[in-house]
């Protein structure tokens, strides 16, 4: 619960952020673009030249935030946890592990065991522990 409170807190401020980057990117457009009709306007270039200057500038930065945002978000970017239904063969007790099916409950029986011809019945539906929660299951040394 805590979790997601945190990471929609984050994905608000991500947002948030995002517009600030865009609005900078429209605006040094628009400088760069005022800052070239000043020139025509006027003819002299002082002003001309600053203008371009702070639209580079905002452009160049936005642009670096907006890639460093995309790599941010790429690295974010939660993997689907994988879902494992394991069946039994309650006669020979074989066990088979297959990736998790719509439909899929504990205690459904499923085809038949190749070598009792009796049905085979799910006893466990469960998320395949990430390489991390394995790390975590192994006894810490004390
Ligand atoms: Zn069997």
């Amino acid at each position: 619960m805590t979790n997601q409170a945190n990471s929609t807190g984050a994905n608000k401020i991500s947002t948030l952020v995002m517009a600030a980057i865009y609005i900078t990117l429209i605006l040094s457009i628009v400088a760069i673009g005022v800052g070239i009709a000043a020139f025509y306007e006027t003819g002299t270039y002082e002003v001309t030249l600053y203008l371009l200057a702070i639209g580079f500038i905002a452009m160049a930065l936005s642009g670096y935030y907006l890639l460093q945002s995309r790599k941010h978000t790429a690295n974010l970017k939660i993997e689907a946890p994988k879902i494992l239904t394991t069946i039994e063969c309650v006669k020979c007790s074989i066990k088979t592990t297959r990736d998790f099916q719509r439909g899929d409950y504990v205690y459904k029986e499923i085809e038949k065991c190749s070598k009792c011809e009796d049905m085979q019945v799910i006893t466990a539906i469960y998320r395949e522990p990430t390489a991390k929660e394995k790390e975590k299951e192994k006894p810490a040394a004390v």
